[in-house]
């Protein structure tokens, strides 16, 4: 089973069909834009599936992450790539996944 996420109203829905396959891909309750989440998600990969950061971002973080020893969140946000509500967000969404 494949786990989406509204990036819109924040709703979890579940399907057997991966996105690309879907006849629509708008979120079914508000028609925003939905995210498949897959399992073992890193929060960097959530951050950028919702767009609140690029490729390029995430690897400079991921390269401080690994100079500082913090975890990706944290990088992110002492470098304001990313503000403490989408941190909150990414968060949650892992949780939902996980
Ligand atoms: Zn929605």
């Amino acid at each position: 089973m494949l786990s989406f996420y509204c990036t819109r109203c924040n709703k979890t829905s579940f399907s057997s069909t991966s996105l690309e396959y879907q006849y629509s891909s708008d979120c079914p309750y508000c028609g925003g834009e939905i995210i498949e989440l897959t399992k073992d998600l890193k929060l960097g990969e959530i951050m950028l599936l919702l767009g609140y950061i690029d490729r390029e971002k995430l690897q400079q973080a991921l390269e401080l992450q690994k100079e500082l020893k913090k975890r990706i969140g944290e990088v992110l946000l002492l470098n304001s790539l990313i503000n403490s509500t989408q941190l909150s967000q990414a968060l949650y969404i892992q949780k939902e996944v996980a």
